[in-house]
């Protein structure tokens, strides 16, 4: 269980101010996430990584000199947005460009690539590598698939101390390709973690068992075994990793035994002891090993264990000093702490939340045609419906998610709902038409709602809107070009193809009902309706195929039977804006 909680929905963000208020030496809190106290010297790369919450130390408690120079906090298990990102890399920015090192979850890879894209539109270079690291997620030929957990902490390291002596972007997005792929991990669960609030742990694992492969959002293990003794889980993983890459004698190996929230340290160290002791005798020479709860995902408890190999040059990286509120690693032969010059902590990091891309935004002083900002009105209107129909499911749709994905669908999906439908009123309040309204409502979903899904509704929102614009009242042929660009929109940021099991499967068939329909004739209420009970009909048919897309991949095969999230919400909101 999580015991201590304010208001449930706050947890993360209050987590995150708690931490900074208390850390000013080392981190400062900007919207979004924190900084360095400390900048980096001008010209150096900065390494923003960053990802969901719940998996203290990561991200924030990676921050500090030698280590990360910015992390971007996103709500509980869920991906921070692309604003959140873009005030986290510019607070860090300091002039020599910004590496993003997320770890490989689909909301994460769009959010943070979208923010890339916005840098490089800004002339501030930037590169993204993401970090692969599970091998459970997928055979080595996938590798750059593979979803990513605790042995980011290894490739942090590594790319913060080359940042910080000075590397180039270039030649550091280089080796950061390098480092994740000489890194690897394995863990296994002994409970599933309860989200604040919850009453119930997110998946089971029976007593006298464990589940291997964990997630570190709640995913269930990919398989059951029984639960030996601490070697027996040290063998196992030891067994699993140098199955997956074999250990090069006398090789360099950086090592990472990490507890998942509720596992004591005594017991990491009776894995540790094992996993040093397996290494060593299989030749490999163990530098500076890591053990303790780095990477967590809330009260669960489990153990993985990350091994880097090392090479000449990265070696001196991973030994090199660092000071973070988590880690800590002196100067070879010195044992004076690093120096960090604190700065103000003025920043509620709560604000990101709240934030706007206002860059990207259309200019709403232009006034729109009064018919446009009377469709606005009414699509307001039908988004207070989608509203309340994805507050009564939400419970349904998380159930939906957790099956095979990370349970949080619904939440995602009120809280971008809800975003978009209140940001959608201000701009009626201010006389916006309907592509700025619908435009503006897309950025508030996103920002709000982070995850993939969020990712995927405020680009397809945004696109419709730039597609409508607010010259008129659309036509419903103008209606039917809108939802074509926002399942275009959904397309080519997220690249899911008709049958991979995502909501394109529900959005293409309502697509093309909806042209059918309109090319026949109907008006466009009936039109809708029609496409919307083909929406419907398409969503349910999702149970009969496996996930091939998104978070759900890793376990693609237990989501048979069960229809995809994303194409049930689809429906649901095509359903009940009519
Ligand atoms: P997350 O996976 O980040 O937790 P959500 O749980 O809110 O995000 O949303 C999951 C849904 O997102 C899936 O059910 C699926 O419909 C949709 N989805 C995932 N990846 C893609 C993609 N590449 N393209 C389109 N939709 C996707
Ligand atoms: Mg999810």
């Amino acid at each position: 269980m999580t015991h201590l909680a304010n208001d449930p929905a706050d947890f993360a963000a209050e987590a995150l101010e708690g931490f900074a208020a208390l850390h000013p030496d080392l981190v400062q809190a900007v919207p979004g996430g924190v900084i360095r106290a400390t900048p980096p010297r001008a010209g150096h790369v900065a390494v923003v990584l960053g990802g969901g919450s719940g998996h203290h130390p990561a991200f924030a408690g990676w921050v500090g000199p030698g280590m990360g120079h910015g992390a971007v906090c996103g709500n509980i298990f869920s991906s921070p947005s692309e604003s959140q990102v873009l005030s986290v890399a510019r607070a860090a920015e300091a002039g020599g460009g910004v590496l993003f090192v997320p770890i490989n979850y689909a909301g994460d890879i769009l959010h943070f690539g979208a923010a890339r894209e916005a840098l490089e539109g800004d002339e501030v270079p930037a590169r993204l590598v993401a970090v692969t690291d599970d091998i459970a997620s997928g055979g080595p030929a996938e590798h750059h698939q593979r979803r990513g957990i605790a042995g980011s902490f290894l490739v942090v390291k590594v790319l913060a101390a080359a940042a910080d002596s000075g590397m180039a972007l270039d030649p550091l997005a280089d080796l950061a390709v390098r480092v994740n792929d000489a890194t690897r991990s394995l863990g296994v669960a002994f409970s599933g973690c309860t989200l604040p609030g919850a009453d119930q742990a997110l998946f089971s694992v029976p007593t006298g068992q464990m589940a291997v492969g964990l997630g570190i959002h709640g995913e269930p293990g990919l398989s059951h075994q029984e639960l030996g003794t601490a070697q027996d889980v040290a063998d196992l993983l030891v067994d699993g990793l140098t199955a997956d890459r074999p250990l090069s004698t006398g090789g360099a190996v950086a090592v990472l035994v990490n507890g998942l929230g509720a596992t004591t340290p005594d017991e990491l160290y009776l894995v540790a002891a094992r996993v040093q002791s397996r290494l060593v005798a299989a030749g490999a020479r163990v530098v500076a090993p890591v053990v303790g709860s780095l990477v967590t995902s809330m009260d669960m408890a489990g153990v993985s264990v990350s091994l880097l190999d090392l090479d000449e040059e990265t070696e001196p990286y991973w030994l090199a000093p660092a000071h973070t509120s988590s880690f800590w690693r002196a100067e070879t032969g010195s044992s004076t702490p690093p120096v960090s010059a604190s700065r103000s902590t003025d920043v509620d990091p709560r604000a990101a939340s709240a934030g706007t891309d206002r860059g990207r935004q259309p200019d709403i002083t232009a006034p729109a045609d009064p018919r446009s900002a009377a469709a606005a009105g009414w699509a307001h209107e039908a988004l207070g419906r989608a509203v309340s129909a994805v507050e009564a499911q939400e419970a349904e749709l998380g159930a939906l998610d957790a099956v095979a994905g990370d349970g949080d669908h619904g939440a995602g999906m009120v809280r971008g709902a809800r975003a978009a439908h209140q940001a959608m009123g201000a701009g009626v309040a201010d006389g916006a038409g309907l592509g700025t309204a619908l435009h503006r409502a897309g950025t508030a979903w996103s920002d709000v709602a982070g995850g993939t899904s969020g990712a995927l509704w405020g680009a397809g929102l945004r696109a419709s809107g730039d597609s409508l614009g607010d010259d008129a009242e659309p036509t419903a042929g103008q209606v039917l070009d809108a939802v074509q660009a926002f399942l275009d929109a959904v397309q080519s940021r997220g690249g899911a193809q008709p049958g991979d099991k995502t909501m394109v499967d529900a959005l293409v068939p309502f697509v093309e009902q909806l042209r059918h329909e309109l090319d026949r004739g109907s008006p466009l209420r009936e039109a809708w309706s029609a496409a919307a009970d083909a929406a419907s009909q398409a969503a349910q048919a999702t149970a009969d195929h496996a996930a091939r897309t998104g978070r759900s991949r890793t376990h693609g095969d237990a989501s048979i039977g069960t229809p995809d999230p994303g194409a049930v919400s689809l429906a649901l909101i095509a359903g009940s804006t009519n």
